[in-house]
Order: structure tokens, then C-alpha cells, then sequence
């Protein structure tokens, strides 16, 4: 490759302090190596294809060949591939190395929940087959919405949103249409400050307007502030348990009680469901909706690893207005519910064999429906891989799973407290991820060092300066499927870049030095992202 206009130079007089030569001709570092767009990659025109002339004929398309480019890159096949495999080597992933990012739940994806996800009868059929021809898929689509009801102790759920803020929509859309139906429309939506983005946002999107509530200095929803609040316009609450601070809401109950008896509804952000699956049932803490991630808490691959898929438990109240469509299960057959119900069917027998309760699924008294969320019924690859992950974890497997992730986030927290400030430690054990603080930090040195010095490290940085109650926080989320010798090597790594931090070493500023991109301008890529290839010359005539 000799054209090469994506910024790099070779650097062949640079030395380091021993005088050993550090450039190189290609830019490239060892087996880390430069890329350029692919749009760059191209040489006069080339193609990947190539039609074999026919004797006789002088165009080879009888005239019908393009005039013009066409902007896409003409490259063979190893062009192509290698192009997007050094890419991924650049990349950082849960298959490579330990995923600290907190709230994420970045935990190891089970093979064997691809292996089941990829049987033909799961992967190869169409959303508008005929029911008949689709059985087996909507059966499995009825016994995971099954687990997720008997799970979370909730009456019901929609299968089709398509990630957490997915169901935070269906979730409030639900409570409105119930507030609605009983001739109460009410503004506004109490989100507390500790909360996910993707909550004010949802509130503010289903038409809500979003007041914030404090924290107390225990780091959990300020109860009295909660409380003083509510009244005839507060259409609900949205509530994160365990909270993003990574710390359980013990007043759930008493908040929802409040909040209900002032004629508002109750929506639970489940996307940490991990901390607490086979241990607490959201439906015992008053709760009408909350979405479950199974890109979280059941395993499914996310972060560019693949879609997620969030659907959204409800109230036995909540329960009529749910989306469409749902999967119902008629004797020994499975169909898929497309239009509003008639109330008062019959109730149904067990859906689901083995004695998991009676799961209700959202069909069971619909008939007031705030409509759809999606097309069909949702991601079929993600509940393959969710079925897959329950079941071969089983109720015990799955409550080990809760355990096993709080017990690693404790001990991230426990062996870190001496050298980064904790600022809830003291009010005692935390949930699934920890939470530092930059107090102590020297030389002008923040967060945001730390985390390019975890880069130079080999990890991924942990989720930082979120949740937003906490100065320059760092939140680290282990997961379950760590061993203690992976979180051993972790702590040493941030326990020796958090001891630069606090000596004020200077060095940090420079981190990453070790990763295929130094410090990028995060502010002029977050202002002025360039999402669409131009050629150089283009380019300049746009500026
Ligand atoms: C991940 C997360 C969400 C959003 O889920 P997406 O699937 O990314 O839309 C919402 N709330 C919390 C607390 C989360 O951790």
C-alpha cells in the first residue's frame, strides 16, 4: 500500500531514551498495525470482480457498463478481509480481556448459547411465516417470557422492545395509556439524579416533563424529597434497583406505596437485574413495569457484539395495556396475537411445563393496548440465546449468578479502598459494580487519565464520570464470570495507575502511549463527528 493520506507518517529518526530507532517505514508497531479507511485502500479504479471476456462480444456488458464510479471501494477479497480483521484487532472486546464498563454488565457471552441460537429451526425462518410453520420458535418465545414473569414475580411481558431504552418507552407509554384510560393525564415523570441518561430521556420523549430527585448522602432515592413531591401531577416514578450507584434501594416498597397511593405508577430501570436475579422479585417491591436487558443480565452478546433486547415485565394493572403483538398459547398451540383481544377470555393453564408458575403472558387480558413497539415480535436471535443461558443455568444457577457477581464487585471494592476513595463503602457492601472517586488525585491528574492509563494496561476503562452524584466517579463492574486470578490482575493494574494518579505523575497525561491511537479530541468528535467519506478534494471544497 503506498497511498496513505489517513494522517500517519513513517517515523524513521525517532529514538527513544536508549537511542534504539522507534519508527518504522509502514507506521506500524510491531504486529499492531496502521490502517486506513478502506475508502483510502483503493488504487486507480481497481475491482474485485472480474468478468471473463466473450469471444465476439466487445463490451463486456453490451453497453451496459457504468459510466461512472460508483463511491464504493474496489477491492479483491483478502484486501477486503484483511482490512476489517486488523480493525478488529484495534478493537477491545469481552473475548479478549476483562470489561470493567459499570452498569454494562459486560460478561462472558456462552458458546453454547450460539450454538443453539444458530439451529435452523431458530435462525432460518421469517418473521411473516405462517404460524404453523413457526411452532417451535414461538413456544420458546412463550417459556422465556414465562421465566421472565416467574423471575421478576410480575404478572405479564412484552416481548418485542429491542433494548433497555426500548422498554423504557413501551414501560411508559403502558403507564400513560392506563393513565389515560381512567381520564387522568398527568405531566410529569420524577426520575431520581442518580438515574441512567436513557430515563429523563425516555420520560421527555413519551411527552413527560422530568423532575429530578436528590440523593442522600447514603447514595439512594432521598425518600422525603420523593414524597414531598408527589402529587396530582406526577404521573410516576422511574427508579434504578439496584441503583446506578451500584447500592440497593431498600425503601423500593415504601417509595412505590407513597407513589401510588398519590395516583401515580411505579417504572424499575432493571437493567441491573444481574445484581439480584433468584434473590429479590421487583413484582413483591410494588413495581407496574420494568424492563429486564437480556443483553445484561442473561448473557447475550452487546457493545457491537450484536442487538440487544429488552423486554418489559408488568403489573397485574399494567397488564391490559401492553403492546402487541404477543405469543398465546392455545391447548398445544402457539399463536401470535396481532390484534386487540376481546376482554375476559378464559383464563389459560400453566404455559410453561415444570412447574415454573403460571406465566402470564401480556395476552392474558389485553384489550386496551397502547399499540406496538416494533413490526414483529422482537429479537428472536437474543431470546434463543436468553432460553439457552436459563435454562442451562436452571433457578439455582441463575441465584448463584447474583451471588457470584456482587461477591466480585465486593472484592474489587474491598482491595481498592485503601488507594481510591470509595464514597459509599462505609454504608456497607455494594451490589454488582464499585464506585471510586478521583478524591486524592494529584498534579491536576482526572478520571480521565486513569482511564488512558487502564488503556496502556491492556483493559477496556471502566465506565467514568457516570453516575453523575460522584466527582470524577469510576464505576467497575466485574460480572460473574471473572475468576478471582483475572479480578487479581485487574486490582494490581488499577492499583498501580491509581497510585501514579495520587503521586501526581505526569507521565499519565500521555497515556495511552501503548494503544494504535493516542488521546483523540473526544469533544470534536462528539461536536463535529465526520461520518461520511469524502474525497480529500471534496472535503476541501465543503470546508
Ligand atoms: C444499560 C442500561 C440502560 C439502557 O439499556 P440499553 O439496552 O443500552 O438501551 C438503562 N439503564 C441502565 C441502568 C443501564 O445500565
Amino acid at each position: 500500500m503506498t497511498k496513505n493520506p489517513s494522517g500517519w507518517r513513517p517515523d524513521l529518526g525517532a529514538a527513544d531514551s536508549e537511542g534504539a530507532r522507534t519508527g518504522t517505514f509502514t507506521g506500524n508497531r510491531a504486529l499492531m498495525l496502521e490502517e486506513p479507511l478502506i475508502f483510502e485502500m483503493e488504487e486507480g479504479g481497481g475491482t474485485g470482480v472480474d468478468f471473463a471476456e466473450v469471444p465476439g462480444v466487445e463490451s463486456r456488458l453490451a453497453g451496459l457498463e457504468r459510466n461512472r464510479p460508483i463511491g464504493i471501494p474496489g477491492l479483491s477479497e483478502p484486501q477486503t478481509v484483511r482490512h476489517y480483521t486488523r480493525l478488529s484487532r484495534q478493537n477491545y472486546a469481552i473475548d479478549l480481556g476483562l470489561f470493567p464498563l459499570g452498569s454494562c454488565t459486560m460478561k462472558h457471552n456462552p458458546r453454547l448459547n450460539e450454538k443453539v441460537a444458530r439451529m435452523p429451526g431458530f435462525a432460518d425462518i421469517h418473521p411473516l411465516q405462517p404460524a404453523d410453520t413457526v411452532q417451535g420458535a414461538l413456544a420458546l418465545i412463550e417459556m422465556l417470557g414465562g421465566w421472565l414473569v416467574t423471575l421478576t414475580g410480575m404478572h405479564s411481558v412484552a416481548m418485542s422492545p429491542k433494548a433497555g431504552a426500548h422498554g423504557e418507552l413501551c414501560g411508559l407509554l403502558a403507564m400513560r395509556a392506563a393513565l389515560e384510560a381512567r381520564g387522568d393525564a398527568r405531566e410529569v415523570i420524577l426520575v431520581p439524579e442518580s438515574a441512567h441518561g436513557t430515563n429523563p430521556a425516555t420520560a421527555a420523549f413519551a411527552g413527560y416533563r422530568v423532575e429530578s430527585i436528590p440523593a442522600n448522602e447514603r447514595g439512594r432515592v432521598d425518600l422525603d424529597a420523593l414524597t414531598a413531591r408527589l402529587g396530582p401531577d406526577v404521573a410516576g416514578v422511574m427508579i434504578t434497583n439496584p441503583n446506578t450507584c451500584g447500592l440497593f434501594e431498600p425503601d423500593m416498597l415504601a417509595i412505590s406505596e407513597a407513589v401510588h397511593a398519590a395516583g401515580g405508577l411505579v417504572y424499575c430501570d432493571g437493567a441491573n437485574f444481574n445484581a439480584i436475579v433468584g434473590r429479590v422479585r421487583p413484582g413483591d417491591l410494588g413495581i407496574d413495569a420494568m424492563h429486564i436487558n437480556l443483553h445484561k443480565t442473561f448473557s447475550t452478546p452487546h457493545g457491537g457484539g450484536g442487538p440487544g433486547s429488552g423486554p418489559v415485565v408488568f403489573s397485574e394493572a399494567l397488564t391490559p395495556f401492553a403492546p402487541l403483538p404477543f405469543v398465546e398459547r392455545l391447548g398445544n398451540h402457539f399463536a401470535l396475537v396481532e390484534e386487540e383481544h376481546v376482554v375476559g377470555r378464559a383464563p389459560r393453564g400453566p404455559a410453561v411445563s415444570g412447574g415454573h408458575g403460571d406465566p402470564m403472558l401480556a395476552g392474558q387480558h389485553h384489550g386496551s393496548s397502547f399499540g406496538r413497539m416494533t413490526a414483529f415480535h422482537g429479537q428472536m436471535g437474543m431470546f434463543t440465546r436468553a432460553m439457552a443461558y436459563i435454562l442451562s443455568h436452571g433457578a439455582d444457577g441463575l441465584r448463584q449468578v447474583s451471588g457470584d457477581a456482587v461477591l466480585n464487585a465486593n472484592y474489587i471494592l474491598r482491595q481498592l479502598e485503601d488507594v481510591l476513595d470509595a464514597p459509599f463503602a462505609a454504608s456497607g457492601p455494594c451490589m454488582h459494580e464499585a464506585l471510586f472517586s478521583d478524591k486524592g488525585f494529584q498534579g491536576g491528574l482526572t478520571t480521565l487519565d486513569l482511564a488512558k492509563g487502564l488503556i496502556d494496561e491492556g483493559y477496556h476503562p471502566m465506565t467514568m464520570y457516570f453516575p453523575l452524584v460522584v466527582h470524577g466517579s469510576m464505576l467497575v463492574e466485574p460480572t460473574e464470570t471473572e475468576s478471582k486470578a483475572a479480578l487479581d490482575q485487574f486490582i494490581g493494574a488499577l492499583r498501580s495507575v491509581a497510585e501514579r494518579a495520587k503521586a501526581g505523575d505526569q507521565s499519565l497525561k500521555a497515556a495511552p502511549v501503548h494503544a494504535p491511537r493516542r488521546r483523540l479530541d473526544e469533544t470534536l468528535a462528539a461536536r463535529k463527528p465526520v461520518l461520511v467519506y469524502r474525497e480529500p478534494e471534496q472535503a476541501q471544497a465543503a470546508e
